[in-house]
């Protein structure tokens, strides 16, 4: 199944607004993959944010992302990168869709609360930018043949 990364940003945990986060994706019938809190070291968000390294905002970005620790989640579902992008919302949470996490949980275009990878081939390299082989689990779920239909199953899993 398709796997995808999300961090739950420093300002998340600093709002104790992680738990409705994860609950989010949980109920939606995400399946939690990996799971790890970690601090955003230099390189890692040099590595992670190496397209906006030139934007005049990236110092204040750099220093919202290393304010706290944040949590790293795969998260693995049937098409799961379109899928998480479209709960999480737009960049900007003021312009996010109510319903989406940043369209809840957040004013704010810099500390919007979580990130996820935006396509197949970047979360590929998402993930392993922030886990080890070894730290993702493949297990048995005793629940997927009610979340997902037969047809489903054949094309995705
Ligand atoms: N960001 C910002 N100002 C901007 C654009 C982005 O502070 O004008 C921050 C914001 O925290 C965003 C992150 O940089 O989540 C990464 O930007 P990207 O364009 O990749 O947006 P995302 O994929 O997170 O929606
Ligand atoms: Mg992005």
């Amino acid at each position: 199944m398709e796997r995808t990364l999300i961090l739950i940003k420093p300002n998340a945990l600093q709002r104790g607004i992680v738990g409705d986060i994860i609950t989010r994706f949980e109920r939606k019938g995400l399946r939690l993959a990996g799971m790890k809190m970690l601090f955003m070291t230099d390189e890692l968000v040099a590595e992670h944010y190496a397209h906006l390294v030139e934007r005049p905002f990236f110092p204040y970005l750099k220093a919202s992302m290393q304010a706290a620790p944040l949590i790293a989640c795969c998260l693995e579902g049937a098409e799961a990168v379109e899928t998480v992008r479209l709960m999480v919302g737009v960049t900007n949470s003021r312009k996010a869709l109510p319903g989406t996490i940043r369209g809840d949980f957040s004013m704010s275009g810099e500390q919007n609360v979580v990130h996820a990878s935006d396509s197949v081939e970047n979360a590929l390299v998402e993930i392993n930018r922030f886990f080890n082989p070894a730290e993702l689990y493949d297990y048995e779920s005793a629940v997927t043949r009610f979340e997902y239909g037969g047809e489903e199953s054949q094309k995705y899993m």
